[in-house]
């Protein structure tokens, strides 16, 4: 393993809930109806992730972990169109550089799975194995040769919170998926598809919080935004409980934070934020996805106009809604 591998490897993956995110959004690409995922002490020692997504065929297993290698994409102009959560083909790459990496593999019109073991990132052997169809990926001993990297990580409880909080924003985003969470022994989360975000937020959040919530929808043109907001009554004391989804990624965008915070003005004091969960689609064409490392930040072709898009939707509801 080059020390420049594990630099790199270092940007994507930071700590196990990276990881639990890169691989779950291979799952979703894959077009997983299931996904569970299995942890041991807070990721350190075991992240497991199992789905039925299509599969990977024996003479691609190799490629997985080929640094910028992605069958997502194919030349740079794919790049403004990308419609996948991956395309950049280095989370696999990355992780098996500095872990213990099993894959286990079976495509849907294949009777036998196939399986390989990489150390490091030295692929150590690729044999037959049964499987169902689908994907199983193990990634033991993560930063097991970055001891820096592995001296950083908090304790059991905080790297399982990350985890948690990656899985639960996965699973807001992709109500109609089955996925499921296991820490250890204990089985936290297991959610049967759904058809309405609302039953999703009742899980996490709890029946008083889902109850309150107010249902927001409008399209314009080729964007669309559907979900919930809160009632002012229950808003927080930090942003933490607001969830904005594009194109089925979690994103953190500080223009339209700043829309949100406009609509509810004068309706909260200072220093209170509102709760939200939207969900906002758009051609890929419209955004670019390509900012950043662990893509959290999109840069919209006219942001202008997805701005007053949210700020109308919001108020045009809130007046109806004698708030
Ligand atoms: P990217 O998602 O950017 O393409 P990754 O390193 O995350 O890159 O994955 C590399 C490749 O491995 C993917 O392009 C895909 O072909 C394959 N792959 C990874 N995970 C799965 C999975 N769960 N099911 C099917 N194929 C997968
Ligand atoms: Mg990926």
């Amino acid at each position: 393993t080059s020390v420049v591998n594990k630099i790199a490897a270092g940007e994507v993956i930071e700590r196990p809930a990276s990881a639990v995110k890169e691989l779950m959004e291979n799952s979703l690409d894959a077009g997983a109806t299931r996904i569970d995922v299995t942890i041991e002490h807070g990721g350190a020692e075991l992240i497991r992730i199992a789905d039925d997504g299509c599969g990977i065929a024996p003479e691609d297993m190799a490629l997985t972990i080929a640094s910028h290698a992605t069958s997502k994409i194919g030349n740079a102009d794919d790049l403004f169109h990308v419609r996948t959560l991956g395309f950049r083909g280095e989370a696999l790459a990355s992780i098996s550089e500095v872990s213990h990496f099993l894959l286990r593999s079976r495509t849907h019109d294949s009777d036998c799975g196939n399986e390989m073991l990489v150390h490091g990132g030295s692929v150590q052997e690729a044999q037959p194995c049964g499987c169902p169809p689908g994907t199983i990926i193990e990634i033991r001993n993560l930063f097991y040769n970055t001891p820096v990297r592995k001296k950083f990580l908090k304790t059991t409880q905080t790297e399982f919170g990350h985890i948690s909080e990656a899985f639960t924003r996965m699973a807001l985003a992709f109500p109609h998926v089955h996925f499921s969470l296991k820490h250890g022994t204990r089985l936290v989360h297991d959610l049967p598809p759904c058809q309405d975000l609302r039953e999703r937020i009742r899980v996490f959040f709890g029946e008083e919080i889902a109850d309150q919530l107010i249902e927001v929808e409008s399209e314009n043109d080729q964007v669309t935004l559907c979900g919930y907001v809160g009632n002012p009554r229950f808003s927080r004391s930090n942003n933490r409980m607001q969830y904005l989804f594009l194109n089925g990624r979690f994103i953190k965008d500080r223009a339209l934070q700043h829309a949100l915070g406009e609509a509810y003005r004068g309706l909260l004091l200072h220093g209170r934020y509102p709760i939200s969960f939207l969900r906002m689609s758009m051609p890929p064409e419209m955004v670019d996805v390509n900012v950043h490392p662990t893509k959290l930040e999109v840069r919209f072709q006219d942001s202008g106009r997805i701005y007053s898009q949210l700020l109308g939707t919001l108020r045009t509801k809130f007046l109806s809604s004698n708030l």
